[in-house]
């Protein structure tokens, strides 16, 4: 048996009937890591990782004496996290030369809940740069390539923990989406990426990229896992002012009688149409299973592109400000201190986070803030209004997550336009900071094709429920 093609709950049972150990388990995931030739990680730690197993065995052993005593489904599960989230003591690079040799000193609050959940940490996935890019091609450790397609992109950012679920090198991962970047790996890698409502996850000891969209989530290897994860890493923190009272209650949604929106202008211009067909036919297989099918409109849509890359740059802007090269990381010396600045970021930094850092500051200054970060406030509203809208007439919307299939390494990466064209249907909800997930819909040859489905906020449980049953559908 190959322990690592096992889900969560299979994992789970083994461990629980001493089929295994998460010893065995962790070092059947690392020797994965370490004949891969995918680059989904940027570091990982043998010694860290099995001392966590060792423990996790010795919880179960205990748990083994009082079967009363109820041991979550995450103990002794090895996992993966992006490397733009803290684990205390790892390395914690956001794939940027400026971090390169940074090591965390605290551990995110979602670490710390998947260590109280027993879960085992392998190590850290690569990135886009920072997390901004739609496939990893921005790290600078080197791109992530699609394990269906070697000659192909993951998508990204999270595209080192979207391949590695999709090719066993962890059993689940952590990924964080600011305009896509959960749900468009997963939908290029073939798993399940949710995307949690803004605040139901704690982002604190996520490296930040734009804080009022940035979100931590799971990218797991079916609905149920990620279930798993999300209800592990859910909930108020009070080291993050924007965290929400939340608790994850599971319940159950029936396909039958829900009203399921189907948003017209995202199976527009752009899509390619055998996307488009995958996706209709999935909606059609709801249908058939008893769900009402309605057509709606979003039409500031196509606005979100825009306002997305006004808001995201300017946030991007505030926020990296403090890679200056006296706090953390790379430092270059220079005669003063705007030397070192100036050379620290010159040299630190890659092409896409400097585009955005200027475009950002732009957006800001003195004279065109009006005209520009106002006027994006002002078009993020008229978003969020057409989902409160639309939410009035369904349930849920489903859609694509991207426009095409795993494009190829280097094809998009010199045009950032045509790459930033890649989160057109993830970013809009994104911006109304809404919950979505990402499931494999069906293939158009070997690449893996997502459907997306939306909720209103905090309704993860609607979508989660609702997944399981598409699931079983397009199987
Ligand atoms: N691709 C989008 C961007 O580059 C989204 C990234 C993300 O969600 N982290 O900003």
């Amino acid at each position: 048996m190959d322990l690592t093609e096992l889900t969560i709950k299979q994992a789970h049972e083994g461990l629980k009937n001493k089929e295994f150990t998460s010893v065995d388990l962790t070092r059947a995931y690392l020797e994965k890591i370490k004949k891969s030739d995918l680059n989904s990680f940027i570091s990982f730690d043998e010694d860290f990782a099995l001392k966590q197993a060792a423990e996790a065995d010795a919880a179960f052993a205990k748990s083994f004496g009082e079967p009363k005593k109820k041991i979550s489904m995450l103990t002794g599960i090895p996992c993966a996290i992006k490397d733009a989230i803290m684990v205390e003591g790892q390395k914690c690079t956001a794939a940027s030369k400026i971090l390169e040799n940074y090591v965390a000193s605290y551990d995110a609050t979602v670490i710390k809940k998947l260590y109280e959940a027993g879960a085992v940490i392998l190590g850290k996935t690569n990135t886009d740069e920072f997390t901004m890019g739609s496939s990893t091609e921005n790290s600078a450790f080197g791109v992530t390539k699609n394990p269906y397609d070697k000659t192909r992109v993951a998508g990204g950012s999270s595209g080192g923990s979207a391949a590695a679920v999709a090719a066993n090198e962890a059993c689940f991962t952590l990924g964080s989406d600011t305009g896509g970047s959960i749900r468009q790996p997963a939908s290029l890698c073939g798993v399940v990426g949710l995307c949690p409502t803004y605040g139901s996850v704690s982002r604190y000891g996520l490296i930040a990229h734009a804080s009022s969209l940035d979100q931590i989530g799971p990218i797991a290897k079916n609905v149920e896992d990620a279930k798993i994860v999300f209800e592990a890493i859910c909930g108020e923190d009070k080291m993050d002012a924007t965290s929400a009272d939340y608790n994850f209650e599971e319940s159950k949604t029936e396909l039958k009688g829900l009203r399921i929106g189907v948003p017209k202008e995202y199976f527009s211009e752009g899509i390619e149409p055998e996307v488009k067909k995958i996706i209709k036919d999935a909606i059609k297989k709801s249908e058939k299973a008893g769900a009402k099918i309605i057509e709606i409109s979003l039409p500031s849509s196509e606005y979100a592109l825009a306002c997305y890359y006004v808001i995201d740059p300017s946030e991007i802007s505030a926020n990296l400000a403090r890679f200056d090269g006296i706090k953390y990381g790379l430092s270059e010396p220079a005669e003063n201190l705007l030397d070192v600045y100036l050379k620290t970021r010159g040299k630190g930094l890659g092409a896409e986070v400097k585009r955005r850092i200027i475009i950002g500051t732009y957006c800001l200054s003195s004279g065109y803030y009006d005209a520009y970060y106002k006027k994006a406030q002002e078009v993020r509203q008229l978003i969020r209004d057409d989902f409160a809208k639309a939410f009035e007439k369904v349930d849920l919307l489903f859609c694509p997550v991207s426009p095409f299939p795993a494009f190829k390494i280097g094809e998009k990466v010199d045009d950032p336009m045509s790459m930033y064209l890649a989160d057109i249907y993830t970013i809009p909800m994104k911006l109304a900071g809404l919950p979505g997930l990402s499931m494999s819909a069906g293939k158009i040859g070997d690449l893996p094709v997502g459907l997306q489905i939306i909720g209103n906020h905090f309704e993860e449980n609607k979508i989660l429920s609702v997944a399981e049953e598409m699931e079983k559908l397009l199987k």
